[in-house]
């Protein structure tokens, strides 16, 4: 079975005059040759403009939590567009959308709504520095938070030599001005011995300690609950806000977020993604002391700000993620998928094993899982990486680079199961095919 993607490799030449690399985001583009694009997607499919179809598992990095297209919430939708759009004015569903996440997260004493996940990070770093006057934040090594400077920097594990001290911090992309370098600390996860060694050198210039309990942007590894008491202990005793980032974890492994799932909670924290099953809408939340600094001094806002129908989708999602058993029948689905692979991975006794939660598991080729960036870097991901281009071929449609999650929907069905196990096995035996084949090459060579 071979797919052709001809036409989209036509778009591609295409658009790649008008576009840079032919897309809107760079996390787009996949190879000059292998770059999709869209037709439609409904539920938990998706075809491609060369009608090739696909069960997704990327879920545009999560937010299509009920599915695509989901007739509930694009009805609340098509009703929030008579609404009118945006007025610079605020709407009484406004009230109803915060009171609702109130109750699903009990950090989330007040609330206010922007549109996408990097506008609530930044957010809530801006109120975390404001309310403790210190400009420096932790990030989670490994961990990512969206597409402002103060968040687009790395610490530079692949080139670190221990013995010279810590790992350089670098910008993640040009343009990031240098002089937020010295704002920015690193720290492994799960270990509380370097986070308080870091605070108890570091904390008077430091604000906010920014974290992904279960890193979705790094294979779902996941914090322990011992780390996170421990982080939240010592973020009290330093006077360091914590920042929990549930932009891909909130509404989707709990109704709680992560942070019911695992039992604490933050300061402050961020959503986007699955509160509005694909429509731009996020939120920062949190403590009401420091959340109330917007009317003391503290900026925020925005034009788009709350859009009648963003909200309105928000509105009808977050209602069907409390009211129903949607996120039960998701992460019994990833549970059952998971199970299945690992029948036709323990039957080839391929070593393997799973992070994070069910409706965003990351899959690893080592009986143990990772337990921080440090460890996923040294982990052998040549098995995922021969094997996801193979699922595409099969019409699975995971994320080529294995820090992505498996995300799961409400609509993926028992069908969905059916065929994605299927594939997986063919896909597996492909890949052990084709390593084989490179072995036998490199010896010859
Ligand atoms: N924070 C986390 C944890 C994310 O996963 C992402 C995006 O994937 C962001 C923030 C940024 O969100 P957005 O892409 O909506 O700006």
């Amino acid at each position: 079975m071979r797919r052709s993607l001809q036409r989209s490799n036509a778009h591609f030449a295409k658009a790649s005059r008008k576009l840079p690399m032919g897309v809107s985001s760079n996390f787009r583009y996949w190879g000059d040759k292998k770059t999709l694009y869209v037709d439609h997607a409904r539920g938990a499919r998706l075809w491609d403009i060369d009608g090739n179809e696909y069960i997704d598992y990327r879920l545009g990095y999560g937010p299509n939590i009920l599915g695509y297209a989901d007739p509930r919430v694009d009805e609340a939708a098509r009703e929030g567009i008579n609404v009118g759009g945006v007025f610079a004015l605020s709407t009484e569903l406004e009230f109803d959308v915060a009171s609702r996440i109130s109750k699903m997260v009990p950090a989330a004493e007040m609330v206010r709504f922007s549109n996408s996940g990097t506008e609530a990070v930044m957010a809530a770093l801006r109120l975390a520095k404001a309310f403790t006057g210190k400009d420096s934040h932790i990030i989670v090594e490994g961990g990512y938070h969206g597409v402002f400077d103060s968040v687009l920097w790395y610490s530079d594990i692949e080139e670190w030599d221990p013995a010279l001290g810590a790992p350089g911090v670098e910008p993640d992309s040009d343009g990031v001005p240098m002089m937020l370098k010295k704002l920015t600390h690193f720290t492994p996860l799960n270990d509380a011995n370097h986070l308080e060694d870091l605070l108890k050198r570091h904390s008077h210039e430091i604000g906010a300690f920014l974290i992904e309990p279960i890193m979705g942007n790094c294979c779902s590894i996941t914090a322990t609950r011992e780390y996170l008491l421990d982080a939240r202990a010592l973020c009290e005793k330093f006077d360091v806000m914590m920042i929990v980032d549930e932009v891909k974890t909130g509404f989707r492994v709990a109704r709680g977020g992560v942070q019911e799932l695992i039992g604490f909670k933050a300061d402050l924290c961020t959503f986007a993604k699955a509160m509005g099953n694909g429509y731009p809408i996020s939120a920062v939340a949190g403590r009401k002391d420091i959340m109330m600094q917007v009317a003391d001094g503290v900026t925020h806002g925005g034009t788009y700000t709350c859009h009648s129908v963003s909200l309105a989708a928000a509105n009808k999602t977050l209602e069907i993620l409390d009211e129903t058993p949607a996120l039960e029948t998701i992460s019994r689905y990833g549970d059952d998928m998971n199970a299945g692979m690992s029948k036709i991975l323990h039957a080839r006794n391929i070593p393997h094993c799973f992070t994070g939660h069910g409706s965003m598991s990351g899959l690893f080729f080592s009986e143990t899982a990772p337990t921080n960036y440090r460890d996923w870097l040294e982990s052998d991901y040549t098995f995922y990486d021969t094997m996801a281009p193979r699922l595409h071929e099969r019409g699975i449609l995971c994320e080529p680079d294995s820090r992505e999650p498996w995300f799961v929907c409400e609509a993926h069905d028992a069908k969905c199961l059916e065929e994605t196990l299927h594939g997986f096995e063919i896909a597996v035996d492909e890949t052990l095919e084709e390593l084989d084949r490179n072995k036998a090459v490199q010896a010859i060579a």
